[in-house]
C-alpha cells in the first residue's frame, strides 16, 4: 500500500502539484510569523481584519467562561445554546430574512442545504467555477448535475431549457473564490424565474464586504430578497471567526433542520464561537470604514499593477472588484516560482494550481484586508515587479 501511495505522491510532486502546509506561529494579520520569520501576508480571507480583533477575542473568552469549551451535542439534541440562537436571529436580521440557521462550516452548509432540497429526479445547475463544496453538494444530492459556462445566464438558460426535471435549483457563488469576480445575479435570477427554478447563492466572499452596508452581492446589485430564496454565508472569512449559515423563509429553514444530514448528525459549534461572531457581526455593521478602506486598497493595488506592464512580464490581472485579486501566470511551475520569489522577499502570496483552477490558469491569489495599509500594498507591488522578472528568467 505505502509503495503505491508513495509513487503517486512522487508523480504529484514532479507535476508541481504537491501541496504542503506552513505552520503559522501567531494570529492572522497583515504580518504573519512562519518558521521564525515575519512575512507580509496577502493570503487570508480575513477581509475586514476581524480574526484578531480584541473585542472579538474578549467575546470568545467570556463566552467560554460562561458556556464552556464545547457544545457537547448536536443542535437537535442539547447542543443548541443561547448564543447560537441569538446569533441566528441577528444573522436573519442582517440578511433581512425571516430565519437563519447555523452550520459548523460552509462546506457542511452547502452539502446539507442542496441535499435537503433535491433528490433523484431533480436537477441542479451550477456555474463551472463554483466552489468545490457546491459541486460536491450537487453530486451528493443525487440530482442530475449540469454545469454551465462561467457567469453566463444564456448558457444557464440553454441548460435549463433542455431539462425536464421537476425540481430545479440554480446554484452559484456570489463572489467567485479563485477569480474574485461577481456572478451576474440579476440576470441569473431572471433566467431561474423564467425556467421555474430556485436560485441559491453562496456569498462566502461577498457578505461583510460587498454592498454599502456589507450585506453582500445582493445588496451590491440592489436585488429584491425573493429573487434569491436561498442564501448561504460563511463566518470564517469577512466575519473573522468560524462557521456558516443559511438564511431564508421559515419553510426552507425547517426543511433543512429536518433533513440536512450535515446539520442533524454533527456537533454544534462551540457557543463561545457564536458569541465571538455576534461581536464581529456588530463590527461589520457598525464600522463601514473597514469596507471603505478595503476599496481604497483594492484601487491602489489595481492601479499599481496596471503600471507594472503585466503582459510583458507574462502575467494577467483578472477583472475583479473584490478583495480577491488574482494574477494569472499560466503553469503551476511558474506560479510556484513567483510565490517562492515573493517569499524570499518576505511577502506571502499563495500559488493556486489545478485542480483548484483550470489547467493553464495557475495564479497568485492576492487577497487584501482592511487591516493592510497603503505602504504594505506598495511593498507588495515592488516585490511583485521583481519576482515576476526573476521567475521569468528562471522558468
Ligand atoms: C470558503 C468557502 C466555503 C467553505 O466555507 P468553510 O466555512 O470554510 O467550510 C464555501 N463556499 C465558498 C464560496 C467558499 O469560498
Amino acid at each position: 500500500m505505502m509503495d503505491e501511495l508513495s509513487a503517486e505522491l512522487e508523480r504529484r510532486r514532479a507535476a508541481h502539484l504537491y501541496r504542503s502546509r506552513r505552520v503559522v506561529e501567531g494570529p492572522q494579520g497583515p504580518e504573519i510569523d512562519i518558521d521564525g520569520r515575519r512575512y507580509l501576508s496577502f493570503c487570508s480571507n480575513d477581509y475586514l481584519g476581524l480574526a484578531n480583533h480584541p473585542k472579538v477575542i474578549t467575546a470568545l473568552q467570556s463566552g467560554a467562561a460562561r458556556y464552556g469549551a464545547g457544545s457537547g451535542a448536536a443542535h437537535l439534541v442539547t447542543g443548541h445554546s443561547m448564543p447560537h440562537h441569538a446569533l441566528e436571529e441577528e444573522l436573519a436580521d442582517f440578511t433581512g430574512r425571516p430565519r437563519a440557521l447555523l452550520f459548523s462550516t460552509g462546506y457542511m452548509a452547502n452539502l446539507g442545504v442542496v441535499s435537503a432540497l433535491l433528490g433523484t429526479g431533480d436537477a441542479v445547475f451550477e456555474d463551472r467555477l463554483n466552489h468545490a463544496s457546491l459541486l460536491d453538494a450537487g453530486l451528493l444530492s443525487r440530482a442530475r448535475l449540469a454545469r454551465y459556462e462561467h457567469a453566463s445566464p444564456s448558457a444557464l438558460e440553454r441548460r435549463m431549457g433542455s431539462s425536464r426535471a421537476r425540481r430545479r435549483l440554480v446554484v452559484t457563488d456570489g463572489v467567485f473564490s479563485m477569480d474574485g469576480d461577481l456572478a451576474p445575479l440579476p440576470a441569473l435570477a431572471e433566467v431561474a424565474a423564467r425556467e421555474r427554478g430556485w436560485l441559491m447563492v453562496d456569498d462566502a466572499h461577498g457578505l461583510g464586504v460587498m454592498g454599502a452596508s456589507g450585506r453582500g452581492s445582493l445588496e451590491h446589485f440592489g436585488m429584491a430578497l425573493d429573487a434569491v430564496p436561498v442564501l448561504v454565508g460563511t463566518l470564517g472569512k469577512a466575519f473573522g471567526t468560524f462557521g456558516a449559515f443559511v438564511a431564508g423563509e421559515e419553510a426552507l429553514i425547517e426543511t433543512v433542520i429536518q433533513s440536512a444530514r450535515s446539520y442533524v448528525y454533527t456537533t454544534a459549534l462551540p457557543p463561545s464561537v457564536a458569541e465571538a461572531t455576534r461581536t464581529s457581526l456588530r463590527l461589520v455593521i457598525d464600522e463601514p470604514w473597514r469596507r471603505d478602506r478595503l476599496r481604497t486598497l483594492i484601487a491602489r493595488l489595481r492601479a499599481g499593477l496596471a503600471a507594472l506592464d503585466l503582459p510583458r512580464r507574462g502575467a494577467r490581472l483578472m477583472d475583479s472588484p473584490s478583495p480577491i485579486q488574482p494574477l494569472v501566470v499560466g503553469s503551476a511551475e511558474r506560479a510556484l516560482a513567483v510565490s517562492a520569489a515573493l517569499a524570499a522577499r518576505g511577502v506571502m502570496v499563495s500559488a493556486i494550481r489545478p485542480p483548484t483552477v483550470p489547467e493553464g490558469t495557475a495564479r497568485l491569489r492576492i487577497t487584501l484586508s482592511a487591516a493592510h495599509d497603503e505602504a504594505q500594498v506598495d511593498r507588495l507591488l515592488e516585490a511583485l515587479g521583481e519576482s515576476l522578472a526573476e521567475a521569468a528568467s528562471d522558468t
